[in-house]
């Protein structure tokens, strides 16, 4: 019979015609026209059950990729649905992995193809597809058929097995082990065709016997494991071992029958415990539905299926048998189908519809990750959640900065919309200064994420150094800096003062604080002769035991304190701290005065030692306001032979107040540092910082 004649079809007729003229002159490397190996894939997706419009999708399945045909001559021609079929085995066959491809890249390329079966019924004609190749692989070159087999093996059969397609996952992996090992199948062979004939035809009369006496209707079947699932075994025990390759199998009226025929057979013969499996009551996740057990029949072991007609036509064919149940439900088809389907709607079967059950696989394969395609078919795999823009970024930096707009599947889309799993994605690019800030919280791969946070860094960066610019720049006014005019002038006396301009910025933006320091370093460089102060510039030992001598205490370890900032030559005393040595204080400091009080025992003697060690020196200022004021301030600090530690300037009115700390190495340097600071222009008030003089003030 004909696929015409089957179908009743007319479309058929005209696929056959249309496939053959995009064919016309191509042959198969057997020698035989093109056209026959469509016809029959398609003839495979036929017995497996499915629809009209699969079957012509099989016939044309090789068209686009393989001929002048484009998706729009079919569409024209067949409709979208169709077209779209062919679309997806074009993508797939666009996907093949190279022929370098080893084990992970094949797991890769198994979710490839499933990520290209949007339509499950694409997948059912890619298995036909290949299950017709492996029938005639004799036609190709010993290194493509160990190749091919090798594909069928690690990508096909597991697919064929996945959506419960038992029949082509058998003959699928069967061919396979046939060319990778050749010996294994044959021994496999041997022990199926000898051992268990006779075996197999009396259990068969026995039961067949057992369902007449009870008065129930059905079937008896025998069958031996597949080829390759015999070698599975026979690579783990010895030939004598195996048993279990016999399979009988029992098809009933409906799901009552099945536990009945259970209870006959367990009456009959005993089960193996841990063996019997109800996978009526709990579906496999891939729709199976039967009730399985194990029995000993003459002290060997027989694996017995039992399940409906309906059960078991899932069984054979999987999910391909959806649709030859939709198809025969419109067309009031056979009554075991509608059985099966009334059995369904009664809530009898459990079962997921078998889209669902598709869908649920695509979810396991697809935990975490998509795979999408680019218009030219290259994959991206992508975390789950991701979107156009990380499809962009994933391609190319740059597409990713310029992306404005995405077609997935021919479609305009928002750029930030999830994709799914074996969608088309085109990237619209256009004029744009980079991408968008509120993309950040949307993408998912850490590449497109670098890059949009790296384009953001760099405009921020521009802020905080306008931020730090401008802050610098005040302080530079207020400090009367008459070189600073332009944003040119500070970026030279900071680089002068051995500074990098940007760095220096940007420390200015995140710290408000540091502004004073780099202040204090601009006036110490346009001071000018850094040379002069480099030599004479105090030896750093303050803080070693050298410069002051504690009664009874040698080499401890002593600070001088911070509130009265005790000099050498004023009278001095040390509090030995709890935690930090002994802090020197003027003799005549408030806060000594009150420790004095409590803790009297604490208070030590202390004297300043001669020597050169520096120490700071701390000056309050007052002057007339004027530009320029605050260079002569730090000219003076140089020629003292000093140097500038801090500088805290404020201006209220016409008058700079403020407090100087310079490091010095004797009370004759820091009284020349005073007379210096004093003769400046504008000079009002310069004193030593006591604690009595600035509580007088
Ligand atoms: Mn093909």
């Amino acid at each position: 019979m004909t696929l015409q004649e089957r179908y009743q079809d007319s479309r058929i007729d005209e696929a056959i015609a249309f496939a053959e003229k995009y064919h016309a002159g191509q042959n198969r490397l057997s020698g035989e026209p093109f056209i026959n190996h469509p016809i029959a894939v398609a003839e495979i997706v036929a017995d497996e059950g499915l629809s009209g419009d699969a079957v012509i999708a099989a016939i044309l399945h090789d068209t686009i990729e393989d001929s002048e045909c484009e998706y729009q001559d079919i569409e024209r021609e067949f409709g979208q649905e169709i077209a779209d079929m062919v679309a997806g085995l074009t993508k797939i066959a666009a996907v093949s992995p190279r022929k370098s491809s080893r084990h992970h890249r094949l797991a890769s390329y198994r979710k490839l193809i499933l990520a290209a079966s949007e339509d499950a019924r694409v997948l059912v004609i890619k298995l036909a597809d290949r299950l017709h190749n492996m029938r005639t692989i004799q036609a190709l070159p010993r290194a493509r058929q160990q190749q091919f087999a090798q594909e069928t093996m690690e990508i096909y059969a597991p697919l064929a097995h996945r959506l419960g397609m038992g029949k082509i996952k058998d003959e699928l992996a069967d061919r396979a082990l046939a060319i990778s090992d050749p010996q294994a199948y044959q021994e496999a062979s041997k022990l199926r065709d000898s051992r268990f004939e006779t075996r197999r035809r009396d259990l068969r009369e026995e039961i067949t016997r057992m369902l007449e006496e009870a008065a129930i209707k059905g079937e008896v079947q025998d069958r031996l494991k597949s080829r390759s699932s015999i070698a599975n075994k026979l690579s783990t025990r010895p030939r004598s071992d195996i048993w279990d390759i016999i399979g009988i199998r029992i098809l009933v009226d409906n799901i009552d029958d099945c536990y009945r025929v259970l209870g006959l057979i367990h009456n009959r013969w005993p089960p193996i415990p841990d063996r019997f499996k109800d996978w009526i009551a709990v579906p496999r996740a891939n729709l199976y539905q039967s009730l399985h057990t194990t029995v000993m029949a003459e002290d060997k072991p027989v694996e017995v299926q039992i399940r409906t007609y309906a059960q078991h036509q899932i069984a054979e064919h999987g999910i391909a048998a959806h649709w030859l149940y939709k198809e025969n439900l419109s067309e009031g088809g056979p009554k075991k189908t509608r059985e099966y389907i009334a059995q369904t709607a009664a809530g009898q079967s459990s079962a997921l519809s078998l889209d669902e059950a598709f869908e649920q696989l695509k979810k396991d394969v697809f935990a975490d990750e998509i795979y999408v395609f680019s218009p030219k078919g290259d994959v991206k795999i992508l975390p789950i959640g991701s979107c156009a823009i990380d499809f962009a970024y994933e391609v190319h930096s740059g597409l990713g900065d310029s992306c404005v707009g995405a077609r997935v599947d021919g479609q305009l889309v928002p750029l930030t919309k999830p994709l799914r799993s074996g969608q088309v994605v085109e990237i619209l690019r256009g004029e744009r200064e980079g991408p968008a800030r509120d993309w950040l919280p949307v993408v998912k791969t850490s590449k497109a994420r670098s890059a949009i946070r790296h384009f953001h860094q760099k405009s921020l960066d521009q802020e905080q150094a306008e931020l730090g610019r401008r802050r610098i720049r005040e302080a530079a006014a207020s400090a009367k800096l008459a070189t600073i005019v332009s944003d040119e002038d500070l970026d030279r006396e900071l680089k002068k003062a051995g500074l990098n301009p940007d760095e220096t910025l940007r420390e200015a933006a995140r710290d408000k604080t540091r502004v004073k320091g780099i202040i204090r370093r601009v006036i110490n460089s346009i001071a000018g002769s850094k040379k002069a102060v480099e030599k004479r510039r105090p030896t750093r030992k303050q803080t070693s035991g050298a410069a002051v001598s504690i009664e009874g205490m040698d080499g401890i370890d002593f600070r001088l304190a911070g509130c009265c900032s005790p000099e050498p030559g004023d009278p001095i005393a040390g509090f030995v701290s709890l935690s930090r040595g002994v802090i020197i204080h003027h003799r005549d400091c408030a806060n000594l005065l009150a420790q004095k009080r409590r803790a009297k025992a604490r208070v030590v003697k202390a004297q300043w030692r001669t020597g050169d060690s520096a120490y700071r020196s701390q000056v309050d200022v007052s002057y007339l306001d004027r530009p320029g004021l605050l260079q002569d301030i730090a000219a003076a600090v140089t020629s003292a032979g000093a140097e500038l530690t801090e500088l805290e300037l404020k201006t209220s009115g016409q008058v700079v107040r403020g407090r100087l700390i310079a490091t010095v190495i004797s009370p004759e340097q820091s009284q020349t540092l005073r007379q210096g600071l004093l003769d400046i222009e504008g000079a009002l008030t310069i004193y030593r910082h006591t604690p009595g003089k600035t509580k007088n003030k």
